[in-house]
This record gives C-alpha cells, sequence and structure tokens, in this order.
C-alpha cells in the first residue's frame, strides 16, 4: 500500500473502525459557474451509486432506475457533504471500495469566509475546467484559495465534447494563468464530437468510451494505444516523467539510468508530487456525456491524499498560542464546524469534521466559543440516495451533528479538557468580483 511518511506518524486504530482511514479521500469540487461542477459531481454520485449497487445490476435494476432518483440526488447534491464509494480500476486500493466524501465549496467568491472554511476541511480537491473557455477569472481565485490552504488538486478539463474544446490549450493556460506544474495524466482520444477515450499516461493504456462496462461504471475494459496516438502518448508520458522525476529521487535515478519504470512507482510518483502542491495531474472529460468521469474517480483515489497523508491541524488555545493536533483516535476530540444545513428528512445538520478523537453519539461536546456543551443526540452519514446513521464519527471522518443548537459555521467541537479552537484566522484580502 502507498504509505507517506506522514501516514506513519499518524495514531490510527485500524482494529476500532469500520475501515482504515487510507481509504477515505474528503474532496471538494471547485469550478468556475458553467464549468460544468454540478454535472461532474451528479456524474460522480452516479457512477459511484452505481457500483453501490452492482449486485443488483444483473438483476434487472437498470441505469434508468438510477436515473428515476435523479429528484432526490438533485436536493442531496446542494448538501454540504456527501460520502460515496468508488472501487478503482486500477492502483493499490483496487478491488477495495474507498469512501470519498464531496464537500461542497461554494461557487461565489464573495462569501470569502465561508469558502475558507470548507477549504480548510478538504484534502484535496478537483478543479473543473471547461475545454472551450479554459482558465476563467473566478477559477484563479479559487486556485489561489487553494494554495493557501494547502489543498492538493487534479485538474479535470470538462466539456471535451463541444466544439471549440482544445485539452492541451487548457493545460497551457492553466501553466501560464495559474502558474501550476500542469501536467496531463491522460490524454483524449479525439475532441468535440469526435471524443471516444483516454490514453492512460500512467498505465500506458488506452479506455475507450461507450462500452457497456463504462455506461455502468464497471471496471473498464483497457485496449492497445491506437496507432495514430502511440507517438503522441510516448511524448507526454516522456513529459510526465520527466516532471515527476523532480518529486522522487528513486525515479528520477532509474530515469536516468535508463532503467525500467513500473506503473507502481510512476502512480505512487504521481501521488506524491500532488500532495507537494507542486504538481497538478490534468484529466480530459466530458461530464455531461458520461465521458471519463470513471477515470477522473480513479484519479482522486489513486493521487490525492488521504486525511492521514496531510499536515496535523493548526488552532489557537484561549491564550492566541498555536496549537496543532496529529491524527489520533484515541486522543482528544477536536473539528470543526463547516456548514449548517436543513435536510427535508433529518432537519437541521451540524457538518463537521473530525480531526482527531471520536466523536460518538449520545455524548456531550464542548464548544469553546460559547463555553458550553451540549449533547450529540445523533450523527448521520449523507448519501446521495439515502441516510446512514453512525454511532462514531472517527478521526478524518466528515459526518452531519443532530443536537447541537447554539452553533454557527466556523465553530469548533471537541472535549471539554481540550483547549483548542480550529477557527481560521481572518486575513485581509481584497474580494474579488465575479465576472
Ligand atoms: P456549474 O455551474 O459549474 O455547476 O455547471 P453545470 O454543471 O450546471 O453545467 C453548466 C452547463 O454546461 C449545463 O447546461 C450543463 O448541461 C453543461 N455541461 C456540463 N458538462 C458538460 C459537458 O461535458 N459537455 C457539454 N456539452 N455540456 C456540459
Amino acid at each position: 500500500k502507498v504509505v507517506t511518511e506522514r501516514s506513519k506518524a499518524n495514531k490510527v486504530n485500524a482494529k476500532e473502525r469500520p475501515f482504515p482511514l487510507e481509504w477515505t479521500r474528503n474532496i471538494g469540487i471547485a469550478a468556475h459557474i458553467d464549468a460544468g461542477k454540478t454535472t461532474t459531481t451528479e456524474r460522480i454520485l452516479f457512477y459511484s451509486g452505481a457500483v453501490h449497487k452492482i449486485g443488483e445490476v444483473h438483476e434487472g435494476d437498470t441505469v434508468t432506475d438510477w436515473m428515476a432518483q435523479e429528484k432526490e440526488r438533485g436536493i442531496t447534491i446542494t448538501a454540504a457533504a456527501i460520502s460515496c464509494a468508488w472501487d478503482a480500476s486500477c492502483g493499490p486500493w483496487s478491488g477495495i471500495k474507498q469512501r470519498i466524501n464531496i464537500i461542497d465549496t461554494p461557487g461565489h467568491v464573495d462569501f470569502t469566509a465561508e469558502v475558507e472554511r470548507s477549504m480548510r476541511v478538504l484534502d484535496g480537491a478537483v478543479a473543473v475546467f471547461c475545454a472551450v473557455a479554459g482558465v476563467q477569472p473566478q477559477s484563479e481565485t479559487v486556485w489561489r484559495q487553494a494554495n493557501k490552504y494547502g489543498v492538493p488538486r487534479l485538474a479535470f478539463i470538462n466539456k471535451m465534447d463541444r466544439v471549440g474544446a482544445d485539452f492541451f490549450t487548457a493545460v497551457a493556460e492553466m501553466r501560464e494563468k495559474l502558474g501550476a506544474n500542469a501536467h496531463p495524466l491522460c490524454i483524449p482520444i479525439g475532441a468535440e464530437e469526435n471524443f471516444s477515450g483516454l490514453i492512460d499516461l500512467v498505465q500506458n493504456v488506452a479506455y475507450i468510451f461507450g462500452t457497456e462496462e463504462d455506461a455502468l461504471g464497471l471496471k473498464p475494459i483497457t485496449t492497445e494505444i491506437p496507432e495514430d496516438y502511440q507517438a503522441q502518448a510516448a511524448e507526454y508520458r516522456e513529459k510526465l516523467i520527466e516532471a515527476l522525476c523532480d518529486f522522487d529521487d528513486t525515479l528520477a535515478e532509474k530515469y536516468l539510468e535508463g532503467e525500467e519504470i513500473s506503473v507502481e512507482e510512476i502512480m505512487f510518483a504521481v501521488r506524491k508530487a500532488t500532495i507537494s502542491l507542486e504538481f497538478t495531474g490534468v484529466m480530459p472529460g466530458s461530464a455531461f456525456k458520461n465521458k471519463g468521469v470513471q477515470r477522473l474517480l480513479d484519479a482522486v483515489v489513486n493521487y490525492l491524499p488521504s486525511p492521514i497523508d496531510l499536515p496535523p491541524i493548526k488552532g489557537q488555545d484561549s491564550d492566541g498560542e498555536t496549537v496543532t493536533a496529529e491524527v489520533d483516535d484515541a486522543g482528544k476530540l477536536a473539528g470543526l464546524v463547516f456548514k449548517l444545513w436543513t435536510d427535508p428528512f433529518v432537519g437541521k445538520l451540524v457538518f463537521y469534521r473530525v480531526y482527531t478523537g471520536q466523536l460518538k453519539k449520545g455524548t456531550a461536546v464542548y464548544n469553546p466559543r460559547t463555553r458550553r456543551s451540549e449533547r450529540v443526540s445523533r450523527l448521520v452519514l449523507m448519501r446521495a440516495m439515502d441516510r446512514d446513521e453512525i454511532d462514531v464519527a472517527y478521526s478524518g471522518d466528515i459526518c452531519a451533528v443532530v443536537g447541537v443548537k447554539d452553533i454557527i459555521t466556523g465553530d469548533t467541537l471537541c472535549d471539554a479538557d481540550f483547549d483548542i479552537r480550529l477557527e481560521p484566522p481572518s486575513f485581509p484580502e481584497p474580494v474579488i468580483a465575479m465576472s
């Protein structure tokens, strides 16, 4: 399994948890308005829901049945955080369903404080760009916020089916306008109405869209790279490996010696480079046409960090001194309230990210702002189409808390004897108006 230096320092009790923390990705989807954030999120939920129901596929529960549930998904899509599961078609976690928590990041840059809070609870993000419009002004603002909060990113160049779609120009714009060290992880086969597949440069294989496996979100069939694309694929693969050498000495040595480099080694290097924040892998796709979204999910699992891969969260004690909290299931509880939301079925929900310790249903949590403790009556995991009641939220989890009343976004909820406030410090930054 891929483990980073950091993940070894964290104390996660695998015996107590339903599954290891390294199987979790807390991600946001950020985009310029109209780039396709909603559509991409919907497709992600659709495919991860499809996988959820894999057993029923053969019993006639087909795509159209899930489409009928689109309406309820439409409600949950606006929720603050939705959990889904994805079994990547390749990589170290293939064969194991990973939990992906999708956290809503406000699209309007004028709510700077809210953007800050949601940035803070993310471990990674997918930045969606339009393949025709490229990097738009609002994307630049969100990109800078993500830099500020140290959120590792993947880029999804969406709308590859549209007239004027140009993947490589969009990648070049990411470099010029965002200063991103952007490199394709996949390149498109065709564009506009002929956008018909992807070449995965890491695995050195092609995925062709439109197969039944693809439509149902099942394990796709990979094929050889089409002859017309072999030279281009080899060129971009070489560029990718060269770029990754800056982040991985072992890879650099092998590359210089001309030794064979395995797919696993490249994958590991992409992950390491992405987590370093100095590298952004780019994927082409068309969310609307259901093309490339499953491969994006594979990339989320394989390249974005889990909560144990990241530095400890920083907060302040009552004297204003900096305190840090490492992930530790057995440690004191500390977490951040990042959104309040009313669910039509459950009622008032307090969306909460546990950083360290455990939050148990029925126990009291302390709010340093109000200096009061309140009882957690229920804990809920929001899914695309239903809601799971849970008894415990562990370090790194995102959950919805029911029962806590005197609360605002940005509050810390912790153990009464843990002197920590996680509210991000406000910073003077001019608010850039939306174009
Ligand atoms: P958001 O504002 O970023 O959430 O964007 P939406 O997901 O609402 O998409 C904006 C518009 O672009 C909608 O009309 C979508 O149907 C359309 N759209 C989204 N993705 C694609 C795509 O891949 N191809 C095409 N042709 N249209 C898309």
